[in-house]
């Protein structure tokens, strides 16, 4: 991944000089990596005989024996439970390995993956770990682009941002993967192309919609959704392959679109081409801030998915939201007078 490799290396020159900040908040878009930057970091952490000038661990201590089988038990990562939020008792498990004496290594690593997700409570719990830093405790957040995180967190920890790469880049890298799987089975490479389009280049996040059934079932959803818009089906019936991918999903595909809406509305190009023909027809019909007033309401959506909301219901009040941007035909005064 050869788009880490700057942070990366700009981390390492911090760790060398001794000045690595007690928490370390990696931000970036979904699947650009950041997970797996987080993990070689606390890895590296954890090293009895790191190499800080290449930032490779030794790979043959104790430590790494015990990260590579990824049991190293003072390295521990909360993240949330079946796509929610991270709960309390997760941040006061937290709390308490915070103060605790590291087992086996010189130092304790917390990974919070994802810290977008923390909800006021867990948020407030873990402002006393982050206010009160423990000398042998690093703490590693993680966040999502677009994702907010309260500014009482972020203050205080030092921000590690991961650009996406290049579409050169990220092609490259999804090759390199797909090189090692059964060539029979094997997407192709409009697949791929495809598959990198949809998310934005992070590339392991384009592996992850090859390697499953999300391409098809996206597909299918995009195209509930424009029979939707044209009055070709029923609100119901269009909702049906949203529940298939889930809520998390779908918001996130309903997000894309109204940014692509936006992004049409000010001259600019989509990023689904396949929905662009759609979306710039609604573009060209409605002001620029009713993809703004979707986005907000799909943001809502998000935080109403939190409180266990119907997801079909949700996806259902979106819709009728998109449906509303279509343009009313408008009866002629020819026909009025008959009517
Ligand atoms: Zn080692």
């Amino acid at each position: 991944m050869s788009w880490l490799s700057e942070p990366w290396q700009r981390l390492c020159r911090i760790l060398a000089e001794d000045r690595l900040p007690h928490a370390l908040l990696i931000t970036g878009e979904q699947g650009v990596g950041k997970r797996f930057f987080a993990d070689q970091l606390a890895a590296l952490l954890v090293c009895e005989q790191p190499d800080l000038t290449t930032g490779a661990r030794c790979g043959h201590c104790k430590q790494c024996e015990l990260t590579t089988a990824g049991t190293h038990p003072d390295v521990r990562c909360y993240s949330p439970e079946k796509s929610r939020m991270i709960r309390i008792d997760q941040i006061r498990s937290l709390s308490s390995f915070a103060v605790a004496s590291p087992q086996v290594a010189g130092r304790k690593i917390a990974l919070i993956d994802r810290a977008d997700q923390l909800n006021i409570n867990s948020a407030n719990a873990l402002l006393k770990t982050l206010e009160e830093p423990v000398a042998d405790l690093v703490l590693i957040l993680l966040q999502e682009s677009g994702r907010p995180i309260l500014p009482t967190i972020r203050s205080r920890c030092q921000t590690w941002p991961i650009a996406a790469p290049s579409p050169d880049q990220a092609s490259r890298w999804l090759q390199t993967q797909l090189d090692q799987t059964n060539a029979e089975t094997r997407p192709t490479a409009d697949q791929c192309r495809r598959a990198l389009m949809l998310a934005a280049n992070a590339p392991r996040l384009a592996l992850t919609y090859l390697s499953g059934d999300f391409m098809a079932q996206r597909n299918q959803a995009f195209e509930h959704f424009r029979q939707f818009m044209k009055g070709q089906i029923t609100v119901g019936e269009a909702a049906k392959p949203f529940k298939a991918l889930g809520l998390e999903t779908s918001l996130w595909l309903f997000e894309g679109w109204a940014g692509d809406l936006a992004r049409l509305g000010a001259g600019a190009a989509a990023r689904d081409e396949e929905a662009a023909d759609m979306l710039g027809f609604l573009a060209r019909h409605n002001p620029a801030w009713r993809a703004h007033e979707l986005i907000e309401m799909i943001h809502e959506s998000r935080m109403a998915g939190v409180y266990n909301v119907s997801p079909e219901m949700e996806v259902g009040r979106l819709l009728i939201a998109w449906q509303k941007l279509m343009p009313v035909k408008r009866v002629a005064a020819s026909q009025k007078v008959l009517l």
